[in-house]
């Protein structure tokens, strides 16, 4: 397998590896193992050495050579071109790999992030099957296969800057359409950028690969998920087998920080009354805007447990660089003075999977990142949606919308497509809206069925188990 660089990537990677090999890990007599092949740029974090550090038995990793940009010429700054690149400059060692793994045992498949998937023409050269592991939703999986036919249909001549977009856009399969804004952030980049070409070839990409494997489930994105396969049906079956596997999230966290501290604060706190507030593994958000959450959360008079990072006015900034500033002095003056009895403030990491399973978490402040949406619904914890960057927009409107899992904060200016910032009031409303309101109430019921949902498709004979029946009975055809 090779994940993308960045940890947030690595984890849905290692729990797919792991609940496969926990289900098939003897057909016949054929023991699947797995390898995880991972690119880097510089030492890799904490967090990705913790989770790699605490892999199974028939589970190994390898760090390649950490990559140089000395010779790139302006080398991007965006994640999506950086991974991208990292990924490029590595494949001479992961061909490496892969060479020095098949003189010792029998390759099956390669299985690459959608990011990663640059590396799937080694999967021909080696003769294996060359898979995806996607790791957002069907509906957004749905709306990448469609791209480079938008971006075809959507031009007037080679040379235009930007798609030619109607108001809205129907995604095959999701019942609502979706506002020009809340498809993913790439395809707003002008068309002769590198994040807008990275994204375009990755989508024009995914049609190539043998499988794609998508971490959802028929109760959550069914229509999605059928409108993938027949995608694939009415282009002539030469498309990717599809197999839908979800949710797989993590059971435990692998990574130590701060876990004491935050289970000991909720295990004294009243049920259902925190609301958990982080952005995923690197999502970051401007100092104006952490000084309106913290007003916020003062003003709502709820509890709270916050994970912050230093502010910046790029939205993921701390996916690939970590800053080395204390996060804690970005808070208003006093803040934490103030809030004492109120709430916990914990710098760059929590034990999100212990948060959100925690009897004390009433609900989930989140930028809509696939795997944290995920373990929020698994845990029956209702979101309250603040989208960022990548595909987050249009998760957010699937949990909102058509899910119903999900409110949002009142945010008249982001209806222009503005860089806007939340106010504390807005901030304070929104916390009581999903703790103390019949509409809060609503949310979290439809949550927990879903959440009942999500637990029958991996039991034995779920919709999901079969997908990763189907999937071992693939590769092992292959092998026959
Ligand atoms: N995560 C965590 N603690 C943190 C931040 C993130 O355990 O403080 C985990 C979270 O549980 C999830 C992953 O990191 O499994 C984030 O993935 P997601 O798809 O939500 O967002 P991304 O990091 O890709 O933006």
């Amino acid at each position: 397998m090779v994940p993308c660089p960045g940890h947030g990537h690595l984890i849905p990677f290692v729990e797919f590896a792991k609940r496969f090999l926990l289900l098939h890990n003897n057909n016949n007599g054929v023991f699947f193992h797995v390898t995880l092949l991972v690119p880097t740029h510089g030492p890799p974090s904490p967090s990705a050495i913790a989770i790699l550090n605490a892999l199974p038995p028939n589970m190994d990793f390898i760090f390649l050579p950490s990559v140089t940009m000395d010779n790139i010429p302006n080398p991007p700054t965006h994640p999506i071109p950086r991974m991208k690149l990292i990924l490029q400059l590595s494949l001479p060692s992961l061909r490496q790999s892969l060479t020095s793994l098949s003189s010792k045992t029998t390759l099956v498949a390669l299985v690459s992030h959608f990011f990663s998937i640059d590396a799937l023409p080694l999967a021909k050269e080696f003769n294996i099957f060359s898979c995806v592991l996607y790791t957002a939703g069907a509906t957004s999986l749905s709306f990448s296969l469609s791209f480079p036919m938008l971006d075809k249909e959507k031009i007037n001549h080679d040379h235009q800057e930007s798609l030619d977009l109607p108001k809205t856009v129907n995604v095959s399969g999701c019942p609502v359409s979706f506002q020009v804004k809340d498809l993913p952030d790439l395809v707003h980049f002008p068309r002769s950028s590198e994040i807008y070409k990275s994204y375009l070839d990755a989508c024009r990409s995914l049609t190539l690969v043998d499988i794609l494997i998508l971490n959802s489930f028929n109760h959550l994105e069914g229509e999605a998920i059928q409108a993938i396969q027949r995608g694939k049906t009415s282009s002539g079956l030469t498309g990717p087998s599809v197999y839908s596997i979800g949710p797989i999230i993590q059971t435990e966290s692998s990574n130590e920080a701060n876990k004491l501290d935050c289970v000991t604060w909720l295990d004294n706190q009243p049920p259902k009354s925190v609301v958990y507030i982080c952005f995923g593994s690197g999502g970051t958000i401007s100092h104006e805007q952490v000084n309106e959450i913290a007003h916020g959360l003062e003003l709502s008079g709820h509890r709270f447990l916050w994970v912050i990072r230093p502010p910046s006015k790029i939205s993921g900034s701390a996916y690939l660089v970590t800053k080395k500033e204390d996060p804690l002095e970005y808070l208003p003056s006093g803040f934490l003075d103030r809030t004492k009895g109120q709430g916990l403030v914990v710098p760059s990491w929590a034990p999100q999977i212990e948060i959100l399973a925690h009897g004390s978490t009433g609900a989930f402040l989140s930028h809509c990142g696939w795997s944290s949406a995920m373990e929020s619904i698994i845990h029956g914890v209702p979101i309250i949606a603040w989208p960022l960057f990548a595909e987050q927009k249009m998760n957010a409107v699937l949990f909102t919308d058509v899910l119903r899992v999900a409110l949002r904060a009142q945010q008249s200016d982001a209806e222009n497509g503005g860089n806007i910032v939340v106010t504390r009031e807005q901030v304070a409303e929104v916390v009581k809206r999903i703790l103390e309101s019949d509409e809060g109430l609503e949310v979290r019921k439809r949550t927990r069925e879903l959440s009942d949902a999500a637990s029958l498709a991996v039991t034995q004979n779920g919709s999901s188990n079969m997908g990763l029946s189907s999937l071992a009975q693939k590769w092992l055809e292959s092998i026959a």
